[in-house]
């Protein structure tokens, strides 16, 4: 079989099997332009093999999710339809428990035992990192890469400061070179979707046409998941 794969645009070698894994973790509560767009750029810039969804059954650090775990998973299956990079991860959606990120990590790792793991996550998500179960142990077990978004500066003090400056890298190559244990901040193409506004104007009785793809947005309303809740009157 070749190694090229033909794409829009030109031939590009096929991925290494053995290259860099993102690992692109949310609730995807729904999954939207924000995730993939992020998602694609960093497989791009990084040069990734894979970027793998993994979207949360019980989270761990919020409350529960609106629609269920089979809704959100449909989505984001039909989401990345098509893009042969992008790959969907059930393990912790099949979990009775709370998925917690070091978990799913370790146990990669295990499947994985030398293949640089690469965490992505927003920059939100970052500034909360010291909130995360053993969230120390993290780079231990993958690179953190961490998409800039919109109105989030890295932080340059603190816990999150010194770790930046001793960890932090602006050379992709190093995430090639190790397994796990470096920081690399990437500036994404800033699309000022959550999930949070998705639902909001869901609940507003308005359409999401256009903040993520078609076929997504026809499973969410096909659902009722995301129905206009009744106001309770008076
Ligand atoms: P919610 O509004 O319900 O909190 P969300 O839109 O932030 O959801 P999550 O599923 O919680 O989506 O996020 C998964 C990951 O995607 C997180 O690391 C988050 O920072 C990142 N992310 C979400 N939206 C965007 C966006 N518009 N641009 C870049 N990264 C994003």
């Amino acid at each position: 079989m070749s190694t090229l794969q033909r794409v829009a645009g030109g031939v590009t070698p096929a991925p290494a099997p053995n290259g860099p894994l993102g690992i692109f973790g949310g609730t995807f509560d729904p999954i939207h332009y924000g995730h993939l767009r992020t998602a694609f750029e960093l497989l791009q810039r990084l040069s990734l093999a894979e970027v793998r969804f993994i979207p949360v059954g019980t989270p761990a650090h919020r409350g529960n999710t609106l629609a269920p775990a089979s809704v959100r998973l449909a989505m984001v299956q039909a989401a990345i339809a098509g893009q042969l990079e992008f790959t969907v991860d059930e393990r912790e959606i099949r979990k009775a428990t709370p998925s917690y990120t070091i978990d799913t990590l370790e146990e990669l790792r295990v499947e994985f035992p030398s293949r640089p793991l690469c965490l992505c996550v927003g920059m939100d998500a970052f500034l909360g990192l010291s909130g995360w179960h053993r969230w120390s142990e993290l780079l231990n077990f993958a690179h953190l890469v961490v998409a800039h978004r919109p109105g989030w500066q890295a932080p340059t003090d603190g816990l999150l400061g010194t770790l930046l400056a001793s960890r932090g890298t602006v050379h992709a190559e190093q995430l090639h070179a190790s397994p796990a244990g470096r920081i690399f901040i990437h500036a994404v193409t800033q699309l000022e979707i959550s999930s949070t506004e998705v639902r909001s104007l869901l609940d507003a009785g308005r359409d999401p046409r256009y903040l993520m793809p078609d076929s997504v947005r026809q499973i969410l309303l096909k659902s009722g998941w995301y129905a206009r809740k009744e106001k309770a009157s008076g």
